[in-house]
């Protein structure tokens, strides 16, 4: 459940209207997200780019989002003939020396090739028009094997993922969307935001383009248990005002004559979502907490993200809870930023 996100300018399918349209958009869960869990070739592609990588015995093929893609394949391979397995394994081959070389999902080709498959359901034959060829070609071949061995599975999974989600969004879901809305003082989009269930999608979990798509793994484990994925999904949702927010630290930093430390705005989006969940479900430990993600660092910073978690655990969370407003709070978190640490 690490996500980064990127703007891209790229085309975006249209999305399907599976929720009820209601005159309150906001006020209704139902309406935040509109996800979809039967993108038959975006899992599959999600699935070879992080297998490719397991072969590859890339270090980040460990981290619990994608743990247990390997054991995953091992079991679907049990259903398959000589030849289907010899079909897949080349599949897998294919993406290992080329596409899961690549380790992150918001440049060219990964970033594209996600969009474009985004939203294009559960369809036999290969759906884009324009696609990369070498891995249409790899796709169209697995495709058959994939769906025999592995998809009823994987789509079984996403489906019961987003059970559970809905469940938690029907609750909760306008009550966090008030608490960020206030937090951040700024409006979430009548648009419910496109939203994607694969089974594995890279070894973040999750990730979003700004604001236009997210893509959220389902497989299991124990960031996708509990209230994790209700984080999950307002994290990313939270970074399509990374513009605006960036925006507001810079204006404080403008006046103070310092420089925003590049990751104050995600050092934020985690601990106020993180937060959020918590107020309503105190047996939540925020994901920046439990992963422990402060020693590590953050958005391209060289220094862990730990140390502006004096100030943002005093200041910003005090401002949460309703002292002093959002730029008296966003400039105190800019000053603690370009303080030499203690
Ligand atoms: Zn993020």
């Amino acid at each position: 459940m690490r996500h980064i996100s990127r703007r891209i300018g790229a085309l975006l399918v249209a999305v399907s209207t599976c929720w009820a349209a209601g005159p309150a958009a906001q006020s209704q869960a139902s309406s935040l997200f509109a996800f979809t869990t039967n993108d038959f070739w975006l899992n599959l592609h999600h699935y070879l780019y992080v297998l490719g990588r397991a072969h590859r015995r890339m270090p980040d093929a460990t981290q619990l989002a994608v743990a247990s893609a390997p054991e995953d394949e091992r079991q679907g391979l049990l259903l398959l003939t000589d030849e289907e397995r010899s079909i897949w394994d080349a599949s897998v081959t294919g993406y290992a020396s080329s596409l899961s070389r690549q380790s992150s999902v918001f440049q060219p080709p990964l970033a594209p090739m996600t969009i474009t498959l985004a939203n294009t359901g559960d369809v036999t034959g290969f759906p884009p028009a324009s696609f990369d060829a070498a891995a249409r070609g790899t796709l169209e071949r697995a495709a058959t094997v994939y769906r025999k061995a592995w998809w009823p599975r994987h789509r079984a999974m996403n489906d019961q993922y987003l059970a559970r989600l809905q469940q938690q969004l029907e609750r909760d879901g306008p009550a966090i969307v008030e608490a960020l809305t206030r937090i951040y003082q700024l409006s979430w989009p009548e648009r419910p935001y496109p939203t994607h269930v694969v089974a594995y999608a890279n070894w973040q979990g999750a990730f979003s383009f700004t604001g236009r798509l997210m893509v959220l793994s389902s497989n299991n484990n124990s960031f996708n248990d509990r209230w994790y994925p209700l984080e999950c999904v307002f994290h990313e949702a939270m970074h399509q005002w990374d513009d605006r927010v960036s925006q507001a630290l810079q204006a404080q930093a403008t006046r103070q004559g310092v420089t925003v430390a590049q990751d104050m705005s995600h050092a934020l989006v985690f601990f106020t979502v993180g937060y959020v969940v918590q107020r309503l479900h105190p047996d939540h430990e925020p994901f920046i907490d439990a992963a422990n993600l402060w020693r590590g660092t953050l958005s391209g910073a060289r220094v862990p993200v730990g140390r502006l978690r004096p100030a943002i655990q005093a200041t910003w969370k005090a401002y949460i809870d309703g002292r002093g407003t959002r730029d008296e709070a966003f400039a105190a978190m800019v000053a603690a930023a370009a303080a030499p640490s203690p």
